[in-house]
């Protein structure tokens, strides 16, 4: 997609580049002014506006987050004024749309065009803005209005220590004397890690360095000769030496994967810990993360627990996306155009690639064994294989309705939807595998990945929608265009058991062994056994004497017997549906049995006969198969070079 937007910023661009870099920056000055009412106060000076009405508009969506969020909602109020000191008169602005205001025809002489906005800050994720007595978090889009037609500017941000209002009698504060700051946009002015001014090369980065604020814990370390920051927010206990060198494993296998130097000069992991978490957001030089307290390593901690390699899949995911997103760019982000969605089929590459190489790069840096990687990647297709959604949507179509459908997830999305992180991943995997096989090992999907760098990260040109497919040809002289067809535009089963048997492994599925076996390992009953437990085909949560069904999968015995998402079920054949919740209530039950069950929807009861069915074959397990003869020593040979990189 090529918007007129996006044409008239590739034209200032250019203009501006012609014009060299006189022209005066953008400032901006961000006071925390009321951490009690979560408000930022942020002051935008213009030094020489359009003098036929400069426009000021916020940001409609968070590069990485591919949904429109609206921040201008979150703006309290807005004013202007022209000149400075005593000479400032106010100006009127108009509001033209949701997000954008425009100032009335000035005469550049009367001075600069400053606009002041109140700001709410109260959302904790990683893409808006949170603001109270015990810290600071925000993201550029959040605070910074963009300038337009003055995108191209260099930016510079003062950065204000919070106003103590508890303080009395004239005296300053000291609530906040101990609040320092990471970013990793470059500093000014002012101490390392400190209140001062800080600097963008232009819009684009301006709201590319999400800032924290308040009393965080930092531990430091260097991947590749480049200084890399862990800053944690939040109540922890966290082994931060510990933290510092896995994490240093996973930076530099990636640096590796991709050639030396690292594209950045520093890089900063902005954590926020929370009792219940799991997020993050990529960045040119950071990210930002949030993840459960449970995650984090603590002291002595030998084995790293099931929880902490979520978090080092994590950090390995966003890191990853430093070259793929961030610098590997498609086309229709080039530049991004921030005032509406911004459609790309290739999602698939930016979030599946990324999620396949994510778990991999823990398994080259040793932090995951191949038992524990292979019982991910059956977890992974366990997941694909209980969404009926595979079977309607493509990952390019899913891709491109990111926007409205696997953003906006509702009870129907596991029936409608495939998700592109998921199947991309397996995608990503099946390519990897294939191109090892067809090549005798001499090719891999990584060549591409690092083809890709060199063509389109290197050179900071946009992915075309069909230059990774052609690129991937070229790379490895191999014909692809039947498999890119199928598995990229197609519905049908992605061939996971034949390219995995072709470095030696077995794929094999089961029923599940209960609603809570997300697959991966190995039975404790035989088939039999699993077959003949009953099911539904629900998902919902058990509470205070009743089951709660957020989903009702397609083709399942609860919606041919019509029961629905939002249904309460209370009781089955007369008994009060326990904490055990279905599985518990349905244990002596077995398939073709038909059972009554009681559910409100919304305040009616209603009666619902259910027949019970024997639960799907879709529960993978990937083992390593045992075979002396020549053919199973070259798929251990190829199966050891795939996991080594
Ligand atoms: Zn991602």
């Amino acid at each position: 997609m090529f918007s007129k937007n996006q044409m008239k910023a590739v034209m200032n661009k250019f203009v501006s580049k012609k014009a060299g870099a006189k022209k005066s920056p953008v400032r901006y000055r961000v006071l925390p002014a009321s951490p009690e009412a979560h408000r930022f106060e942020v002051v935008c000076t213009v030094a020489d506006p359009d003098p036929a009405g400069q426009r000021f508009a916020l940001p409609a969506w968070i590069p990485g987050s591919y949904l429109v969020r609206d921040f201008a909602r979150h703006i309290v109020s807005i004013r202007a004024v022209q000149g400075s000191g005593a000479k400032a008169r106010p100006v009127k602005l108009k509001k033209i749309d949701k997000h954008t205001w425009q100032a009335p025809a000035l005469d550049a002489r009367d001075g600069p065009l400053t606009v002041t906005c109140e700001i709410y800050a109260w959302d904790l994720s990683v893409r808006g803005a949170h603001f109270d007595t015990t810290h600071a978090f925000f993201n550029g889009t959040s605070l910074f209005l963009r300038v337009l037609g003055q995108e191209d500017r260099r930016c510079e941000v003062e950065l204000l220590p919070p106003v103590d209002n508890a303080a009395r009698g004239g005296k300053a504060g000291t609530r906040y004397a101990k609040w320092r700051v990471a970013t990793s946009m470059s500093r000014i002015k002012g101490r390392a890690y400190g209140f001062g001014t800080y600097a963008a090369a232009d819009y684009d980065e301006l709201i590319d360095h999400p800032f924290e604020m308040g009393e965080f814990t930092l531990a430091t370390f260097r991947a590749a000769g480049v200084p890399h920051d862990i800053v944690l927010t939040g109540r922890h206990r966290a082994d931060t030496a510990r933290l510092a060198s896995d994490m240093k494993r996973v930076c530099e296998q990636q640096i590796d994967f991709f050639g030396r130097p690292a594209p950045m000069q520093r890089y900063v992991f902005l954590v926020t810990v929370l009792g219940d978490g799991y997020g993050g957001l990529e960045h040119r030089a950071s990210t930002a993360l949030v993840c459960s307290r449970n995650d984090l390593p603590t002291t002595g901690m030998k084995e790293a627990t099931e929880n902490y390699r979520t978090f080092l899949g994590l950090v390995s995911h966003e890191y990853f996306h430093t070259w793929n997103v961030k610098r590997i760019k498609p086309a229709a982000f080039t530049p991004y155009d921030l005032d509406r969605e911004n459609y790309t089929p290739l999602l698939w590459a930016f979030e599946g690639l990324t999620s396949y190489y994510d778990d991999l790069a823990l398994v080259r840096s040793g932090l995951l064994s191949q038992e524990q990687y292979f019982e991910q990647l059956g977890r992974n297709i366990t997941q694909l294989l209980r969404g009926a959604g595979r079977k309607k949507q493509s990952v390019a179509d899913s891709s491109f309705d990111a926007w409205v459908k696997y953003y906006r997830q509702d009870e129907n999305t596991p029936n409608a939807v495939v998700s592109y992180y998921g199947k991309g991943s397996l995608i990503g995997l099946c390519l990897d595998l294939l191109i090892r096989h067809q090549t005798a090992g001499r090719k891999s999907l990584d060549d591409v990945m690092r083809a890709l760098w060199k063509r389109h990260g290197l050179t900071g040109q946009g992915v075309g929608e069909d230059d990774i497919e052609r690129l991937a040809e070229t790379v490895t002289k191999l014909t692809l265009r039947r498999q890119f067809d199928a598995w990229l535009r197609g519905t049908a089963e992605l061939p996971l058991r034949a390219l995995l048997a072709t470095h030696g492994i077995d794929l094999s599925l089961r029923a599940a062994e209960s609603g809570a076996d997300r697959g991966g390992r190995k039975a404790s009953k035989p088939d039999a056994a699993l077959r003949a437990r009953a099911v539904v085909g629900v998902r919902g949560t058990a509470a205070a004497g009743e089951y709660k069904l957020s989903h009702v999968l397609d083709s399942g015995a609860a919606q041919s017997a019509g029961l629905a998402a939002g249904d309460a079920i209370v009781a089955v054949d007369g008994l009060r549906v326990g904490s055990g919740g279905l599985d518990a209530a349905l244990a002596q039950r077995r398939p073709g049995e038909t059972v009554e069950m009681h559910a409100f929807r919304r305040d009616e009861l209603m009666t619902f006969g259910v027949r019970l069915r024997a639960p799907d074959t879709d529960t993978a397990v990937l083992q390593v198969a045992a075979g002396k003869r020549p053919a199973d020593q070259a798929a251990a040979r190829l199966r050891a070079r795939w996991l080594r990189g």
